[in-house]
């Protein structure tokens, strides 16, 4: 069969070798192929189906708004499911009294986000506060503006030129070493061109599961509120549950002034996302003194009523199920199953937060051989650079969480 799609994230040497199954369905934690072979889906298909596929709420509840209503802008205008899902989203903040900018993928919340820190500075009548800090490693998404706050080498090199000069960068913080002071250093010393700091809280994903410890998150936030520069939280990849806790920031204790969601928001059926900001910045974007300073910017498919009611039924089920406690017992359950692959020669370490259990490997082909062994064995996983990781769907049994760490475990000892 003819193929004319452009596979994201796909090497052409391996396409050109093997066609990539061709995926007809899925039932919760499996995807069938075609030929009907099956594949646990041991990453949650990149970090969003925290319920599995074919969940029958999520179904029922984007068949039944599908039927009423399938699009309608929210420019001027408005519908109940994005009204009720701007609701719960806020009920979830420390500080509840906040607006939510709806986008389609995490890469759009994130670009609202750092358009609205730099013109908050703007319509506050401060010039200059247009660049950003992050941490080295930080992914925000592949859209340019997400590039120039999350430069991650191995992907966005060719863009260095157009994306460089925005953002201050520090090392990922090794706390038993020089902790916070380096980030305050950069910051304190240009804290009259940083207009926000953006940080993917605990845990960096794109770059390979990278943890750090919420203390630094919390000395961040109070560096950003001594300093005048905004805080914006991207839990693109670690919302709803996925480190045990709801908010990866409620470990640090800490108030965002905008928080990016995504991936997960609709049970990762649909694309949809959101940029969650205070009211004091909301507040800014005013037409009613003497400037214009309405937020000018906005996607079509903002607010998708389809897209939102799958995200109010996925938020009601992770309220029912208590997806933070279910996260931290699987986590509990792949540590100990994993763990002792630390103490392998090929080894270079084994991490874990909540759901997610990171081995990271000396030899990057080893990574391949275990990918290709897992896949026969019927299990999709997709390593990053030498760092095989598993992040399950929350709806996984005790047992074929077991199978999976144990099969693992199996492969990462026979294929280095
Ligand atoms: C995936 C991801 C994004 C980008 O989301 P897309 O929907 O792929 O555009 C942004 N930030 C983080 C932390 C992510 O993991």
């Amino acid at each position: 069969m003819a193929n004319n799609i452009w596979h994201p994230y796909s090497r052409l040497s391996v396409l050109n070798q093997t066609p990539p199954p061709i995926i007809e369905r899925g039932s919760g934690i499996y995807l069938y192929d075609r030929s009907g072979k099956r594949y646990m889906d041991a990453i949650s298909s990149w970090w969003c189906a925290l319920l599995g596929h074919s969940h029958p709420r999520l179904i029922s509840a984007i068949v039944e708004q599908t039927e009423k209503l399938q699009h309608s802008i929210l420019g001027n205008l408005s519908n109940y499911p994005a009204e009720k899902l701007s609701r719960l989203l806020a009920e979830k903040m420390p500080d509840r009294d906040v607006h939510v900018m709806f986008a389609s993928d995490g890469a759009s919340a994130v670009e609202a986000s750092l358009k609205a820190a730099m013109q908050y500075y703007t319509n506050r009548g401060l010039q200059g506060k247009d660049s950003f800090f992050s941490l080295k490693g930080d992914y925000h998404g592949d859209t340019l503006g997400a590039v120039s706050v999350g430069f991650v080498p191995g992907f966005h090199e060719p863009f260095k030129s157009f994306t460089s000069g925005k953002c201050f960068t520090v090392e990922l913080p090794d706390y038993n070493d020089k902790g916070f002071a380096p980030t305050w250093e950069i910051l304190e010393k240009n804290s009259e061109r940083i207009c926000a700091a953006i940080v993917e809280p605990l845990c960096q994903g794109a770059s390979g599961m990278r943890m750090y410890p919420p203390e630094y998150l919390r000395d961040l936030s109070e560096a950003c509120k001594e300093l005048d520069i905004l805080l914006i939280v991207d839990e693109i990849a670690m919302g709803f549950g996925r480190t045990g806790s709801y908010w990866a920031f409620e470990q640090a204790e800490i108030v965002p002034d905008i928080v990016c969601v995504g991936k997960a928001l609709t049970g990762g059926y649909l694309p949809l996302s959101a940029m969650i900001c205070r009211d004091s910045i909301y507040q800014t974007f005013s037409d009613l003194g003497e400037r214009d300073n309405t937020f000018y910017h906005g996607h079509t498919f903002a607010g998708n009523p389809i897209a939102c009611a799958s995200a109010v039924e996925a938020m009601a089920v992770y309220d029912e199920m208590d997806v933070a406690e279910v996260s931290a017992g699987i986590g509990s359950q792949m540590k100990e199953h994993l763990l002792p692959l630390k103490e392998k020669q090929s080894v270079l370490d084994a991490r874990f937060l909540g759901s997610i259990a990171a081995i990271e490997l000396k030899d990057p082909d080893a990574v391949n051989n275990i990918y290709k062994d897992l896949l026969s064995k019927g299990y999709l996983v997709r390593p990053l650079g030498n760092v095989i990781y598993l992040m399950p769907p929350l709806i996984i049994e005790d047992t074929e969480l077991s199978d999976l760490c144990k099969d693992l475990s199996l492969s990462v000892i026979n294929k280095i």
